[in-house]
C-alpha cells in the first residue's frame, strides 16, 4: 500500500481567520489531526467527518507525549496510508519542532510537506499595530526563545537595541533573567517593550513598559503564557498609539 503524507500544517496565533487556505483544505481532507494545546477549537469544525483528532498538548514541563513518540505516531499513521496533519500553532519551522518532524518522515521515507503558518510574532505585532521592522526605527528583527537549554548561555548580544527589534517566545517563566541577561549585555533599562498576551485572540492584552520594569510587570498583571515579550523603539507608544482608540480590549502602561 501506498503510504500518506505528513503535512506539518502551521494554525496561525489562534483565530480560525487568521488560517491559510491551504490548512483549511488539508485539514477538511486529513485521516488524522494530530495538533498540540495552542490550536484555537474552532479550527476544527474545518475537520472532515471522519477525521480522527489526537491531541498531543505540550505544557511547559510537562508533556503529555514525548516528541519521540509525536514522531513515531505520525510516521506509523503515514505507513499505513493515512494523510496525516500535523496541526502546530503559529508556524511550524518558528519554535514548532517541525524540523525534528520532518527529519523523521524523511529518515522513514515519509513524504512531508509543510504548509506554513502565521507566526506568533507575526499575528502579534499585526494584533497590536506594532511594526516589527520601520524605516525610521527597526532594519534588524530576531526571534529568541526565552525557555531554552542554559538561557544564560545564549548569546543575545546585539539582538536589541538602536534600529533592532528583539521577539521573545516562551518567555513569561524566565522574565527576570531575561531583563537581567539583556542589562547585562548592555541594553539600556529605559529601552521600551511590549508583552502580548493571547495575542490576536479576542481575549488579547497588551502591556507596556521599560526593560527594567520586565519582572514586575509580569507578576503584577499575571501574565499567562501564552505571551510574547517584544523588544525595541517600535514598541514605543508614539509608533503605535493608533491602536489603542483603534481596539476593544486592554491596554495598560506601566
Ligand atoms: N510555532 C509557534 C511558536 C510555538 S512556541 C509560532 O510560530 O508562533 C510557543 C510560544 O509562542 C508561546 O510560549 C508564546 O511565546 C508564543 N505564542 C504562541 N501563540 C501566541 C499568542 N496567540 N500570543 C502570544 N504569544 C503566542
Amino acid at each position: 500500500m501506498e503510504s500518506g503524507t505528513i503535512y506539518l500544517v502551521g494554525a496561525g496565533p489562534g483565530s480560525v481567520d487568521l488560517l491559510t487556505l491551504r490548512a483549511a483544505r488539508l485539514l477538511g481532507r486529513a485521516s488524522l489531526i494530530v495538533h498540540d494545546g495552542l490550536v484555537d477549537p474552532e479550527i476544527f469544525a474545518l475537520a472532515g467527518p471522519d477525521a480522527r483528532l489526537v491531541s498531543v498538548a505540550k505544557k511547559r514541563a510537562r508533556h503529555t507525549l514525548p516528541q519521540e513518540e509525536i514522531n513515531a505516531l505520525l510516521v506509523r499513521e503515514a505507513l499505513k496510508g493515512n494523510d496525516v496533519v500535523r496541526l502546530k500553532g503559529g508556524d511550524p519551522f518558528v519554535f514548532g519542532r517541525g524540523g525534528e518532524e520532518a527529519e523523521e518522515a524523511r529518515a522513514a521515507g515519509v513524504r512531508v510537506e509543510i504548509v506554513p503558518g502565521i507566526s506568533a510574532a507575526n499575528g502579534a505585532a499585526a494584533a497590536a499595530q506594532i511594526p516589527l521592522t520601520h524605516r525610521d526605527h527597526a532594519s534588524v528583527v530576531s526571534f529568541v526563545a526565552g525557555q531554552c537549554k542554559g538561557l544564560s548561555e545564549q548569546d543575545w548580544s546585539g539582538l536589541a537595541g538602536k534600529g533592532r527589534t528583539l521577539v521573545i517566545y516562551m518567555g513569561v517563566k524566565t522574565a527576570p533573567q531575561i531583563a537581567e541577561k539583556l542589562m547585562a549585555d548592555g541594553l539600556a533599562p529605559d529601552v521600551p517593550l511590549a508583552v502580548l498576551e493571547n495575542a490576536a485572540r479576542r481575549e488579547m492584552r497588551v502591556l507596556r513598559g521599560p526593560l527594567a520594569a520586565l519582572p514586575d510587570l509580569v507578576i503584577e498583571k499575571k501574565v499567562k503564557s501564552p505571551a510574547l515579550i517584544i523588544i525595541g523603539d517600535v514598541t514605543a507608544e508614539v509608533i503605535s498609539e493608533g491602536a489603542r482608540s483603534a481596539m476593544q480590549m486592554e491596554w495598560e502602561t506601566k
